[in-house]
């Protein structure tokens, strides 16, 4: 019996001297959940993240939850009884997937929380995001460029538009545009009529264009019955749409009344045809290629034992932790400048423009 233990046990240790270091066929499985196919963003983060991983010899599990809590934690949970080696999670609501991720990393799952910070658990490795503070930073100046600001010394009348409140990127959006437009509300250069200012005031539950829209709908008949709307903070391409409807349907955009400067983020398709339009002003451009590389890169490096490159390791506190993170620089897109990063840079094919 004692024989045949040490000869299984040789055995085994043979097997695994045998599997040596692992070659690009045995490279592990990555979890990727992202948040919904909804928004068309989010399906080229998916697709590009799973490309690059391919390419590097990884198997992928991509997953989209549509925006349902539950249903990502199942995904996950699932990813994890399927022996992914790394989940790469873009959160619905990034409070809620501690259990699951204490879980992952009791079993040594690595996790990277990709563009939303995952928060309110130690076990969440790493970040990769682009640089959130500066993308609010970047709405405002768009903002004040499109009002004609300083040229044009205003007052201008303007509205507020804050993303998801489970979404802690949303914070670093508002806080990064007000950075820029809080001194010229109080100088009185920008006048807020609704005077409905801070996330819980104007934020949007999920990211949800059709409840912009709404909200969009009920500003302008409470407030703007007498006055003109010069300006919308909009967050997000998908409320930027939303607004516009709102705002074309009380007659702006025609008939000689200008539409008010909308800004927006992702440089979705829809956006960039609307900036064409002459209707949003403008959008925040982030590369989901890059994301997809840092990502790629955080995976190898954190499975094999290489140290995993980040460039900030205090801004991004989850509650129990400062994650270290990579961030990635947005850039400002508008009417002049639309050709040149989204469709020489080859993002966008010219025929899916126009
Ligand atoms: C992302 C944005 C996106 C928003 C809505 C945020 O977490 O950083 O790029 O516009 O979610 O999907």
């Amino acid at each position: 019996m004692k024989r045949l233990m040490m000869t299984l046990s040789a055995l085994a240790l043979g097997a695994l001297a045998f599997a040596g270091p692992a070659t690009a066929q045995e490279k592990a499985s990555v979890g990727i959940a992202m948040p919904t196919k909804s928004s068309a963003r989010w399906i080229a983060d998916g697709n590009n993240i799973v490309n690059v991983l391919k390419e590097r010899g990884y198997d992928t599990d991509l997953q989209y939850a549509e925006d349902d809590i539950p249903n990502q934690l199942s995904q996950i949970e699932n990813m994890v009884t399927k022996g992914a080696k790394v989940l790469v999670i873009a959160s619905i609501d990034g409070t809620t997937l501690s259990d699951v991720l204490a879980q992952a990393s009791a079993g040594g799952i690595k996790v990277i929380a990709y563009d939303r910070l995952i928060r309110d658990t130690p076990h969440v490795d790493y970040y990769a995001t682009f640089d959130n503070f500066q993308v609010g930073v970047l709405q405002a100046q768009s903002l004040l460029k499109g009002l004609g600001y300083p040229e044009n010394k205003g007052p201008f009348n303007i509205e507020l538009f804050g993303g998801s409140p489970d979404d802690n990127n949303a914070y670093f959006f508002y806080d990064g545009a007000l950075s820029v437009l809080r001194p010229l509300i109080d100088a009185g250069t920008l006048t807020i009529p609704s005077g409905q200012t801070g996330m819980d005031k104007v934020s949007t539950l999920r990211w949800d264009g059709a409840t912009a829209q709404a909200r969009m709908d009920n500003l302008l008949s409470a407030y703007y019955g007498d006055r003109k709307l010069d300006g919308v903070l909009s967050p997000y391409d998908g409320l930027s749409i939303g607004i516009l409807s709102s705002l074309k349907g009380v007659g702006y955009g025609s008939g000689g009344e200008k539409m008010p400067v909308v800004t927006g983020q992702d440089a979705e398709v829809p956006s960039v045809k609307s900036i064409l339009a002459g209707e949003q002003y403008s959008t925040v451009f982030k590369d989901t290629r890059e994301l997809a590389r840092v990502t790629a890169d955080m995976v190898d490096a954190a499975l094999s034992g290489r140290d995993v490159e980040v460039n900030d390791t205090k801004t991004y506190d989850n509650g129990v932790k400062v994650v270290p993170s990579y961030l990635l620089r947005p850039v400002e897109v508008d009417k002049d400048n639309w050709r040149q990063l989204l469709v020489d840079s080859g993002y966008y094919r010219q025929g899916e423009i126009d």
